[in-house]
């Protein structure tokens, strides 16, 4: 079997004129490292479990992107980060949600399914737990950057000139000019024929009581099942929740015999818009098919299949 690996950094408004640059070309590399990482575990024969790990390491590492250093802020300018990942060889799964203090929030994901009688830990208890575990708590600080605080200043301006307290669910809806998504994940299918999936996120802009988005919920933004495929997820969490998006996809391939396209595109391209869900999915299945559908003008992403070239863009046609 050949590999196929593919990745995402979020998907939203994306237009060449949105950005210098260099701050794209910055982001490209990025996503390049990402899948040279995740590639290198697969060619030398590893897993897709450590290969989505691998990956979704290099993209939570990097500012560009709302996961590990570099996540957005909530209400109240701290950090709080969501991750989940999924084995499809067993549908084995961990996540955790509300984590501050975890450069790499998808390890302790990893960590719960492996070392827990566990799913899906949250907050104080997850982090209890991570130190428990061998993990180092970082300094709130290392998460922070400038980019990620002039976003909350400008989304909390726009809350206040429209004269109301929104939730974040409305916070995100107003027309911010950059509105994007910046969730990473990915998705792989090892030379043995398994599949997984990794979602990482900081959440959504502004938001606050403790909200949770999709990427952490299995079936939502993260799945993975051998028999199908496995998704990772980025766009408006709440409605992706609500769509099981990820699962929707696998059901389709499941019961209606559709293939990973047809099915990829049906939900992301087709009931989701229908339901007003922003956003995009990558998914790869047992056969090393990939997809990469998204609703939004543009969706970081990346993919590379054995024996072809690796492959990064952002915008729509590139
Ligand atoms: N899906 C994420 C959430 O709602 C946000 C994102 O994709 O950036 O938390």
């Amino acid at each position: 079997m050949k590999f196929a690996l593919a990745i995402h950094g979020g998907a939203g408004t994306l237009r060449p004129e949105d950005f210098p640059k260099a701050q794209a070309d910055e982001a490209r590399a990025h996503l390049q490292a990402a899948l040279a990482a995740g590639g290198a575990v697969l060619v030398g024969d590893g897993s897709a479990m450590d290969a989505v790990e691998a990956a979704v390491h290099v993209l939570e590492d990097s500012p560009h992107f709302n996961a590990g250093h570099g996540a957005v802020f909530t209400h109240d300018a701290t950090i709080e980060m969501d991750a989940a990942i999924m084995d499809g060889k067993t549908r084995a799964a961990g996540a955790i949600a509300g984590v501050k203090h975890i450069r790499n929030p998808i390890s302790l994901a990893r960590a719960v399914m492996e070392k827990s009688a566990h799913v899906f830990l949250v907050g104080k208890g997850a982090e209890a737990f991570a130190l428990a575990n061998g993990f180092s708590a970082v300094d709130a600080t290392y998460f922070h950057t400038e980019r990620r605080m002039r976003e909350l200043r400008a989304v909390q301006a726009l809350e206040a000139a429209n004269g109301a307290s929104f939730g974040v669910l409305e916070a995100s809806d107003l027309k911010i000019p950059d509105k994007k998504f910046g969730t990473v994940g990915a998705v792989a299918c090892d030379r043995a024929g398994n599949l997984a999936a990794a979602t990482s996120t900081g959440g959504l802009t502004n938001k606050r009581w403790g909200r949770i988005g999709d990427a952490p919920i299995i079936g939502a933004g993260t799945y993975a099942d051998n028999g199908t495929c496995a998704v990772s997820a980025t766009g408006h969490g709440e409605y992706f929740i609500r769509a099981c998006v990820a699962s929707d996809i696998a059901a389709r391939m499941r019961y209606g015999q559709h293939t990973l396209l047809q099915a990829a595109s049906d939900v992301v391209n087709g009931s989701l818009v229908e339901f007003g869900g922003k956003g995009g999915i990558i998914a790869v299945d047992g056969h090393g098919n990939i997809t990469l559908p998204f609703n939004t003008n543009g969706m970081y992403r990346g993919h590379w299949r054995e024996g072809e070239s690796a492959h990064v863009a952002i915008y729509r046609d590139d």
